[in-house]
């Protein structure tokens, strides 16, 4: 087991990417706490994880937009766990459209959750980490934010900043052996991708050297190794995992 006994905290982790990235930590022995804005799923996903790979769990109902919410997750898992190993920031949303139709709020929410979010929960989880002089932060970026795509100005302006923050921290945390990285996925099948006709999915594979969209398990395991002891002289850094779409 690559985590034994230590404490993750993964953002949008009841469903999709998220919720794989959880199970494999849990079967790596990582302790968890889950966090997002859907109650219901976030309860039942965190007992099935705590039994099923006999870790301790929480599963907290928190939105990353709220600093006061992020803060309160950090010191409920300081509470329950002493610690805080590895921050997962996962919670992501879209708003597509194209710029000229694009309301304010389409804007706002997008760079809300996506990267003001991860700031808050960096912000909140960096101070214990860095005390501990040991910890891993992962941020979920995207393929868009390195590339761009047409009606997701929103989204890909979120991701790439993400990035830049990503490199950023590493810099600013580096002295205390935390250590920041991203992984950015190319097209995945969860909830997000759902909503991609099946022509579009064709199409979309048709431009992607291994003829597939990812699986959420795909983007799990590269998350694994940056949380794992085998990534210890890595910081700042990106890892796509989009099956060469964007090389
Ligand atoms: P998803 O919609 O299945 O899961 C996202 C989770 O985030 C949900 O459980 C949702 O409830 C939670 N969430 C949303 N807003 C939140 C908030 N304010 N506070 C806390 N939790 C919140 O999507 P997914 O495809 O699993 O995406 C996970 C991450 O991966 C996102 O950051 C997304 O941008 C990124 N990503 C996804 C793909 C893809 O193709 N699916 C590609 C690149 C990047």
């Amino acid at each position: 087991m690559k985590l034994k006994g230590k404490v993750a905290i993964v953002t949008g982790g009841a469903q999709g990417i998220g919720y794989s990235i959880s199970k494999l930590l849990a079967e790596e022995g990582s302790n968890l706490v889950l966090c997002d804005v859907a109650e219901e799923l976030l309860k039942n996903k965190s007992e099935e994880l705590s039994h099923q790979f006999k870790i301790e769990t929480l599963g907290l109902k928190v939105d990353v937009t709220k600093s006061l919410e992020c803060e309160e997750m950090v010191s409920k898992t300081l509470d329950k766990f002493q610690r805080i190993d590895i921050l997962v920031n996962n919670a992501g949303i879209t708003k597509d459209n194209l710029v000229i139709r694009m309301s304010e709020t389409e804007w706002d929410s997008v760079l809300a959750v996506n990267l003001k979010g991860a700031f808050n929960c960096i912000k909140a989880a960096a101070r214990p980490m860095m005390k501990q002089r040991s910890g891993r932060i992962i941020n979920i970026c995207s393929i868009v934010g390195l590339m761009g795509n047409a009606g997701q100005a929103n989204y890909s302006a979120s991701k790439g900043g993400l990035i830049a923050m990503t490199k950023s921290c590493a810099r600013e945390f580096a002295s205390r052996n935390v250590l920041v990285n991203a992984v950015a996925p190319g097209f995945i099948k969860t909830r997000m991708t759902e909503v991609l006709s099946e022509e579009q999915k064709q199409k979309l594979s048709s431009l992607i050297p291994l003829t597939r969209l990812g699986e959420p398990e795909d983007v799990a395991k590269s998350v694994l190794f940056l949380a794992s002891e085998d990534s210890s002289y890595i910081t700042g850094q990106v890892i796509s995992v989009n099956g060469g779409m964007y090389m």
